[in-house]
């Protein structure tokens, strides 16, 4: 057995088998670039599933965190610390919600049930009363603990687990009639992904967007915009949602949020602060502890530093043309969608992504899919176009093989 499937075996015999992993072991980053135990180079257009914003050893980071490691990892949330105010600001300046606060966690599905706790307790103090209903989106992918779960729209994920959270209802993304025919005066909540990640690569449309900030403000409705995947800059925005001049009551956000550190976030604006989640109504141990939160500092100091989100923004217009002229050369490709670093090609049935995500790595690139048919790239944000044209010709091979 070569040492490559004997460590292989040795995480399948030891870990719980939830994840089909693609025959590879991983084990250094530079750049945008992975490499394997042996040595092989992978031009990365995945980034740990749209987390590793900024690569692999970008120039501050690690030092950051090494320097935050020597000064103290963890304290529990009944102290105050630096990391906590330096992460907490630029996470609320970068947000613009005025008068707004952040809740850190450590993951996204954790963020997300703070904001439906969030949500149900501002209708609470408002109404007097529990029972509050959440209206939640087709094909939306908000995370696997219960509550999170409950209001993902994809119905094999919440079967085997039911029942789950009441109280939730689920209609057609970018069908604002779907979501008004939900409503009623039990009604505190709308959830939605500005951009839907793992349901398949779909913005919504400025109608539908600006369609439930009214429907939500006519009702009194809490807005939840998931931007756990789309958020901190990967649409070229620090927010996706602010490409569509909306704002949301609350967001949440995490994958890119510590670039490869785990950590999340929920972010209330002002009217939620003041009359939702108060002293004793939600915790966690280990949330914004102070190793997380220098992360957060850190990649966000960086972001606007290094003018990310214009760099990205500065780039789609060329990675999106480049996946059209591969689109437009491979019948098989039957749909570009997207915003900024974030796109999807649907294929044709006939040609199922994963054969096309197992062509690529033996070539040298690693890419994912989302949706039923859908091949993702959410590359880290500082690729150049040398790097699209890379990933544009490898994908272009892979396509042409039958
Ligand atoms: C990944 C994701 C989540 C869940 O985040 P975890 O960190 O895996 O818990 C929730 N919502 C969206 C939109 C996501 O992409």
């Amino acid at each position: 057995m070569s040492a490559i499937s004997d460590q292989m075996q040795h995480v399948e015999n030891a870990l719980l088998h939830t994840y089909n992993r693609f025959p590879v072991v991983l084990d250094h980053g530079e750049g945008v670039y992975l490499y394997d135990t042996e040595g092989k180079r992978y031009l990365d257009f995945a980034a740990g599933i749209a987390v590793c914003a900024l690569g692999y050893h970008y120039p501050g980071y690690d030092e950051a965190l090494k320097a935050q490691i020597d000064k103290l990892l963890h304290t529990s949330n009944l102290y105050y610390h630096t990391p906590a105010a330096l992460a907490g600001e630029r996470l609320l300046s970068l947000c613009q919600l005025p008068g707004g606060r952040v809740f850190f966690t450590n993951s996204g599905t954790e963020a997300i049930e703070g904001a439906l706790k969030a949500a149900k307790k501002y209708a609470y103090t408002r109404r007097g009363h529990a029972g509050s209903e959440i209206i939640a989106m087709q094909h939306s992918f908000h995370g696997r603990t219960i509550g999170a779960l409950s209001v993902t729209g994809t119905a094999h994920y919440r079967t085997p687990f039911e029942p789950l959270m009441g109280g939730v209802k689920f209609a057609v993304f970018n069908d604002l009639e779907s979501v008004k025919a939900q409503i009623t005066d039990q009604t505190c909540a709308i959830i939605a992904e500005t951009v839907q990640g793992e349901g398949g690569i779909y913005p919504a449309t400025p109608a539908f967007l600006q369609g439930l900030r009214q429907l939500c403000d006519e009702h009194d409705l809490v807005l939840i915009l998931d931007e756990i995947q789309c958020g901190l800059g990967r649409t070229g925005y620090p927010f996706a949602y602010q490409a569509y001049g909306v704002q949301p009551d609350i967001v949440t956000t995490a994958k890119a949020l510590g670039a490869g550190i785990p950590v999340g976030a929920f972010v209330v604006n002002e009217k939620l602060a003041a009359s939702s989640l108060g002293p004793g109504d939600h915790g966690t141990t280990y949330g914004g502890n102070p190793f997380a939160c220098a992360a957060v500092a850190k990649v966000l100091e960086i972001f606007e530093h290094d003018h990310i989100f214009e760099h990205v923004r500065e780039l789609t217009p060329y990675f999106t043309q480049r996946l059209d002229e591969l689109a437009a050369a491979h019948p098989s490709i039957y749909a570009r969608r997207g915003m900024g670093f974030m796109q999807g090609l649907e294929l044709t049935a006939d040609h199922p992504v994963g054969q096309v995500i197992q062509r690529a790595l033996p070539k040298g690139l690693i890419v994912i899919s989302a949706g039923t048919n859908v091949l993702r790239l959410v590359p880290p944000l500082i690729i150049t176009k040398d790097h699209i044209d890379t990933m544009v010709s490898i994908l272009s091979q892979c396509l042409s093989e039958s």
